[in-house]
């Protein structure tokens, strides 16, 4: 848990998030500000910075942070349309929160490249 951070509050529930997923070592819930019909980010307990901060004591952390984003998808009915995963690392990428998370994105046709 590190003060201050909001997803680390999130995982602590003072702050509120619409949680579609959680077990003992992510949490899943609904992006303030979708970008798609359906957005959700899946986080760790953990708090790690992002992706470019993990080590590899996170290993297992990252491969559950993955099956979490491929089981939100399929709750959420996207396993047959399809969807993307997101992990925004630093500045240019637009990392805004600083606690790792991958966004799962789908429910409409997803331009490429991104933005
Ligand atoms: P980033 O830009 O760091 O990759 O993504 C951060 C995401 O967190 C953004 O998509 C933003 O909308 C979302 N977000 C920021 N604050 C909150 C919040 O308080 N609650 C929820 N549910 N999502 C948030
Ligand atoms: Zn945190």
């Amino acid at each position: 848990m590190a003060t201050g951070c909001l997803f680390c509050n999130i995982v602590a529930r003072t702050v509120p998030a619409q949680i579609v997923i959680e077990n003992d070592h992510v949490v899943v819930f609904k992006d303030i500000r979708p970008m798609a019909p359906t957005h959700v980010l899946v986080i760790p307990r953990k708090h790690v910075i992002g992706i470019h901060e993990a080590g590899a004591e996170d290993v297992a952390l990252l491969g559950h942070v993955l099956l979490a984003a491929r089981d939100a998808a399929e709750k959420l009915g996207l396993g047959e349309s399809g969807y993307r995963l997101v992990l925004n690392s630093g500045l240019d990428a637009g990392q805004s929160v600083f606690h790792l998370h991958c966004h799962v994105i789908g429910g409409r046709p997803l331009a490429w490249p991104p933005g």
